[in-house]
């Protein structure tokens, strides 16, 4: 098979082609056509020469994923399942990507598993098992294909400014390709590291780990309990970890780079929902500096759970508020698709299998 350039950062690229006898110049552009131009095929590079292009070819190829399926919502939501390039009994892997529309910016949610082995209760993607992590270029990957379909979009929704670890899969569990992809995304794609958001289960590890590179990105742990007993049966096979450990390691990740925390909260109808819980909830984070953000449940079929009404959503909220915690709200975004991560999937899926 032919290797892929995508995942190759500028001095990557540079010594391949010193490699081929070119100059290392030659490099800067092989990454400008990938990273900024979003280069499909190495024939497009149309500022290198035949004889190289030809040459590259026979070794190389830029590793972009096929759309296998697309849904795009009314609110201009987009939402990709891209067919990797590596299979399993003759079926490609695929993952989905979603381009998320916000007043002022175009946000791309990217996946950095096929599946997840988390396998939370409530979630579609855990549900459909796990099968490999995702290369560094393959997560890139994902943002140049939104980009691609947000491309007649009114500026500046057509272009992604935005990226959040949030789709399949825990990106800690993946943490040299999570951390490639978000020094790709940076340094050769150009977006911000303040615009780079990365959520995790609450893998310790990977939240110390993670501490110790002093980045100026955001991390976002998804808490969705505030005490171990409920957590653990929403989560049950992270039990490895409780609360207060989690929560120490976010002491520390604060403590290294300054970065305040976001706390995900995904409410779930008569489950994590009332107003006790949010008051204990406000109590194990009183100190640390965070907001904490609720995500009312997107349904996903079979799990048994079901989203809040909200009013028992503002009640929560309300109580949060009211014991001095920062609050923000997942707006729900592609409401007319299968919105929930892992959805698409699973519906293309049953497809093949029916
Ligand atoms: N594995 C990481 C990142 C991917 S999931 C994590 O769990 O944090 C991103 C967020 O979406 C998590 O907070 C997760 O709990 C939430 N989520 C998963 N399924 C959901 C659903 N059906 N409705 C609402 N939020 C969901
Ligand atoms: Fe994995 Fe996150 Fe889904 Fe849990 S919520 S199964 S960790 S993707």
């Amino acid at each position: 098979m032919l290797t892929p350039l995508i995942g190759l950062n500028t001095s990557e690229l540079c010594a391949l082609v010193k490699q081929e006898g070119e100059p290392a110049y030659r490099g800067q552009q092989l990454a400008r056509w990938i990273y900024r131009q979003g280069a499909h095929t190495i024939q497009e590079m149309t500022d290198l020469s035949r004889p190289l292009r030809a040459r590259l070819e026979e070794k190389y190829q830029v590793g972009r994923a096929r759309v296998a399926a697309q849904q795009r919502s009314r609110d201009r939501t987009v939402k990709l399942l891209l067919a990797l390039h590596s299979e399993e009994e003759g079926v490609p892997y695929t993952v989905e990507t979603v381009g998320l529309p916000y007043s002022e910016y175009l946000s791309c949610c990217v996946s950095t598993q096929v599946g997840c082995p988390v396998r939370c209760a409530f979630c579609a993607t855990g549900r459909s098992g796990y099968s490999r992590n995702l290369t560094a270029g393959e997560i890139v990957d994902q943002v140049l294909t939104v980009q691609e379909a947000a491309r007649d979009n009114p500026p500046p929704l057509d272009r992604v400014s935005h990226v959040v670890f949030m789709g399949m899969g825990e990106p800690l569990m993946n943490y040299d390709a999570t951390l490639g992809a978000v020094r790709l995304l940076n340094q050769e794609v150009g977006i911000g590291m303040r615009h780079l958001t990365v959520s995790t289960v609450g893998y310790v590890p990977g939240i110390r780990r993670l501490a110790k590179e002093k980045l100026q990105l955001t991390l976002a742990v998804s808490l969705h309990a505030p005490n171990d007993q409920l957590r653990q049966q929403l989560i049950p096979t992270m039990t490895r970890w409780g609360l207060d450990e989690i929560l120490d390691a976010c002491r520390a990740y604060f403590q290294q780079t300054g970065r305040r925390l976001t706390f995900e909260y995904c409410l779930l109808d008569g489950v994590n929902d009332n107003i006790k819980q949010a008051q204990e909830l406000a109590r194990r984070l009183r100190g640390l500096n965070c907001h904490v953000n609720l995500i009312p449940y997107n349904p996903v079929g079979g799990t048994g759970f079901a989203a809040p009404a909200p009013l028992r959503v503002k009640g929560f909220r309300e109580a949060l508020e009211r014991a001095g915690i920062v609050v923000t709200q997942r707006a729900q975004k592609g409401a007319d698709i299968d919105a929930a991560c892992g959805q698409l999937r699973r519906r293309e899926m049953g497809k093949r299998a029916g």
